[in-house]
């Protein structure tokens, strides 16, 4: 886990946080320095106790990487973060959004929904950790690819401000060894307090904003649900011969 720590309120100085630092979180696990090693240890929570411990210490967001720490070289899941020109209307990303669920559909992918609570969606593809880094992440540079291919006035898979005017940016790079993403039910340290949250694919059409979901009416989002949004959620799904082939594409030589 790397922490988003606003000691001083969340108009304060806000420091990323991915290494155990000076200040002592209870029940935080360290984790083996071999793993990144020019760094003081990565962090792990895995208690209740560590995650108030976090929260006490000034920690607003809690990012994960895409593996857990058992098989940490396989990641569990790949995820693609949709990334808005700010000017586009909000329909824009709903369009953007089923439109990539409907790619992963036909490659016979399930896929899960959350909300950023910042501009964007986050769509989450749990995978079966049969597959290294290099693999996973080519794959979804693929899958990004393949989507921005046919709605290039739409789309980009190019990282940059200037490829995203007017576009919608498949952002890949959450797949690669080291990178993070904002957990879902984590709060957001930004104005309102917004919540990432699961939502249902049903839901997508209702849906206002990807910060319409806070602290203040969570609650009330959570009491109504009759069901998880991420029901089903297991990590079995391999990547496959047949899914590579109708991208047209390939995995780069290395992977596994
Ligand atoms: P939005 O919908 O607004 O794009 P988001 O959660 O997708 O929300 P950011 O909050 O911009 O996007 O997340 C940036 C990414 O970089 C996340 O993957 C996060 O884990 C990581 N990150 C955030 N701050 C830092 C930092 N200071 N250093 C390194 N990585 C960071
Ligand atoms: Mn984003």
């Amino acid at each position: 886990v790397s922490l988003l720590r606003a000691p001083e309120g969340i108009d304060g100085e806000q420091f990323f946080q991915k290494h155990a630092g000076r200040l002592a979180i209870a029940d935080i696990k360290h984790l083996d320095q071999a793993l990144d090693p020019e760094h003081p240890p990565l962090m792990e929570i895995d208690t209740q106790k560590a995650l108030v411990g976090a929260v006490q210490m000034g920690a607003v967001e809690f990012h994960t990487w895409g593996a857990t720490i058992d098989r940490i070289e396989r990641p569990d899941h790949i995820v693609f973060d949709l990334d808005p020109d700010p000017t586009l209307p909000w329909q824009r990303m709903l369009d953007a959004t089923t439109f990539v669920l409907d790619i992963l559909d036909q490659l016979q992918l399930y896929a899960f929904l959350k909300t950023s609570g910042g501009k964007g969606m986050h769509i989450v593809v749990p995978l079966g950790r049969f597959h290294d880094w290099d693999h996973a992440k080519a794959f979804a540079r693929a899958v990004s690819q393949y989507a921005c291919d046919q709605q290039p006035e739409r789309l980009t898979a190019t990282m940059g401000p200037k490829n995203r005017v007017g576009r919608i940016f498949i952002d890949y790079l959450r797949n690669q060894r080291g990178a993070s993403t904002v957990a879902a039910y984590s709060v957001r340290a930004r104005p309102g307090m917004p919540v990432s949250i699961p939502i249902c694919p049903h839901e997508l059409a209702r849906l206002q904003s990807a910060a319409q979901w806070n602290v203040g009416n969570l609650g009330e989002r959570l009491d109504r649900l009759d069901e998880d949004p991420w029901a089903g959620y297991a990590n079995r799904q391999r990547i496959t011969a047949t899914m590579w082939r109708r991208l047209g594409a390939s995995p780069s030589a290395g992977g596994s």
